[in-house]
């Protein structure tokens, strides 16, 4: 059994707030008749319940269910199981109430099964498999949360039913702590800072790609330059590869079988192309460009092309989950006893790079899925050397039975954010198949030919993902280092303009990205922009400045810092910027 940090058992907590969702369907049956039930199951950190309701439920009518709520929470009426017979449960959804929702649940169970019942109270019964908390009593604090459309069986052939999410909690201190999470993501969405902060855009014309701005071009610029500065002292070398290939290639590489719904397919002179959605097939080909040799491995070639996925419009989420892709993708092409050195290295890399950002990582083993190409020796094999990597890390991981990719076992990676949120950000995969489909061969010491073993590979992930991430991780605060405006000089009135043009000149050429305001707003207008924007330095310049070649210096966060000469205004910025602060 697990455990979370008050020592209440996972398995406890969610008992308990299943049994929220029959106390959410009571209330609202009892308020609203001729309320139809459909499924109410806990989710993480809550509940739902799917409802067809003839009321038009909004937000303004959460606090009225929840009051109903309550009076049954403070009755602690027990919740007992009963048994019907198929017929009897039938009967009762059409007699009692005509509820077709549950009759279809009932009628996929065998003609002979015992049906359990909970009855809730002295006249409210709920077809459910159980288990539940003693009494309505036991449910914790809770708060309704929100409502949705919902699909009855996610179908959306089907009826749609309203659905009422909850969230519960073993105390109240959990509740508010979990409320305030919620708030304080709501104010950090990266969709809603992109497009304040200036960082990026999405337009209808586009779905799924974002537009970059120059402010939120310049961060990736810099993640860039950071990966780079790491792929280079790595060994790694850089290729580009087209976007555009014929379904050959994707039918030897499996994804024209595999992944045939994620691509986007066209002719091309009656002859069928897909976008790539992934580079490695084309990876492969710069590896068979040549004869290799056993000298040459690991040869680790890295690219961040733009891939194309056919992601569903319904499934699109800012930046989180677009059509448009930038990988900082690499394949490394080694001898089977260099894997675990391969792996451990880019275990190596991912932890330094998520060092520099506070991001804390927790890393997953996906083993082979039923979909999985290969022989199964094979797949024993890449999976004892994954895990062998991670053990030779010293880190600690979870084993995600059968979610490997269809060509290989994988560690799977997710960083938790500042409010303790994971995000997955991707994956390394360990690949027998694509070097035997492609005939991939090194020529080894004993003068024959070898097949090389494959690692896919990727630190952030996509550009696109992690930018989402940084994002809500900084509040859209970034790092000195990151920002894409550092320093904004304010002229307090229009004779500083040129004393301004002064001061930000030295700290443009030392590579500092600096802004002169010299619009005709107070300077405690230029300030709240500044401040607003996140710009991490303004200086600020008036006559006593300009005389003395000073400038007064503010930190965002901690707010004035008196006047400096420029030259350590300088050496300020400087430390910052090495430090990646
Ligand atoms: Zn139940
Ligand atoms: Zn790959």
């Amino acid at each position: 059994m697990s455990h979370n940090g008050s020592g209440v058992s996972h398995e406890a907590l969610d008992v308990m707030r299943h049994s929220a969702a029959h106390v959410l369907a009571k209330a609202v049956q009892e308020l609203y008749p001729g309320s139809k039930l459909g499924i109410g199951p806990m989710i993480e950190n809550g509940f739902y319940y799917d409802i067809d309701s003839p009321a038009k439920f909004s937000e303004d009518d959460l606090p009225r269910i929840e009051a109903k709520m309550r009076e049954i929470i403070v009755a602690h009426e027990p919740f007992v199981r009963e048994e019907w017979s198929k017929q009897q449960a039938l009967d009762h959804y059409t007699n009692v109430e005509n509820n077709p929702y549950k009759r279809e649940i009932i009628e996929a169970l065998d003609a002979d099964e015992q049906i359990s019942f909970y009855r809730t109270g002295v006249d409210w019964v709920d077809l459910c498999r159980g288990p539940h908390v003693s009494d309505s009593g036991q449910v914790g604090p809770f708060k309704l949360l929100s409502v949705s459309g919902a699909y009855w069986r996610g179908d959306e052939n089907r009826p749609m039913l309203q659905r009422i999410y909850g969230t519960a909690w073993q105390n109240a201190e959990q509740l508010d702590h979990y409320l305030w999470q919620l708030e304080e993501a709501r104010r950090r969405d990266h969709r809603k800072l992109g497009r304040e902060l200036e960082l990026f855009f999405f337009d209808e014309v586009a779905p799924g790609q974002p537009f970059w701005l120059p402010k939120g071009l310049r961060v990736i610029k810099e993640l860039e330059s950071l990966l780079n500065q790491e792929l280079h002292r790595r060994g790694y070398l850089d290729i580009s590869t087209p976007s555009l290939a014929k379904s050959d290639l994707w039918k030897t590489s499996g994804h024209w079988e595999f992944y045939e719904q994620g691509m986007f397919k066209l002719q091309v002179e009656d002859e069928d192309y897909a976008f790539k959605p992934m580079n490695c097939p084309e990876s492969t080909l710069v590896f068979r460009f040549k004869t290799r040799s056993y000298r040459d491995l690991p040869l680790r070639l890295s690219q961040t092309d733009r891939l194309l996925r056919n992601e569903r419009s319904g499934t699109l989420n800012g930046l989180l989950r677009v059509r448009q892709l930038t990988m900082d993708d690499a394949h490394i092409y080694c001898r089977h006893d260099q894997v675990q050195d391969e792996i451990t290295g880019v275990l190596e890399f991912q932890r330094a790079i998520y060092g520099v950002f506070g991001l804390e990582p927790r890393f997953y083993l996906s083993t082979r899925p039923d979909k999985a190409i290969g022989d199964p020796a094979v797949w024993d094999q890449a999976e004892a050397d994954l895990r062998a990597a991670l053990e030779a890390n010293g880190l600690a991981y979870e084993v995600k039975e059968g979610e490997g990719a269809f060509y290989g076992p994988k560690i799977d990676v997710d960083v938790q954010d500042a409010l303790g949120r994971p995000w997955q950000l991707n994956t390394t995969q360990l690949d027998f198949q694509m070097p035997e489909r492609f005939g991939l061969e090194y020529i080894g010491e004993d003068g024959q030919p070898h097949r090389p073993v494959m690692v896919h590979r990727a630190i952030y992930g996509t550009y696109e993902r992690f930018m989402a991430v940084l994002i809500e991780h900084y509040a859209g605060a970034f790092p000195f280092w990151l920002s894409p405006v550092q320093v904004v000089v304010v002229p307090i009135a229009d004779r500083h303009n040129s004393y301004a043009q002064l001061v930000a000149e030295p700290l443009v050429q030392a590579g500092f990205r600096v802004e002169v305001d010299s619009r005709r707003e107070t300077a405690r207008a230029k300030i709240r922009d500044a401040q607003v924007q996140q710009v991490p330095y303004m200086l600020v310049v008036g006559d006593r400045d300009q005389e003395a070649g000073t400038a007064s210096v503010r930190e965002r966060r901690e707010g004035d810092l008196g006047a400096k000469s420029l030259d350590e205004v300088c050496r300020l910025l400087e430390g910052r910027r090495a430090a990646r602060t």
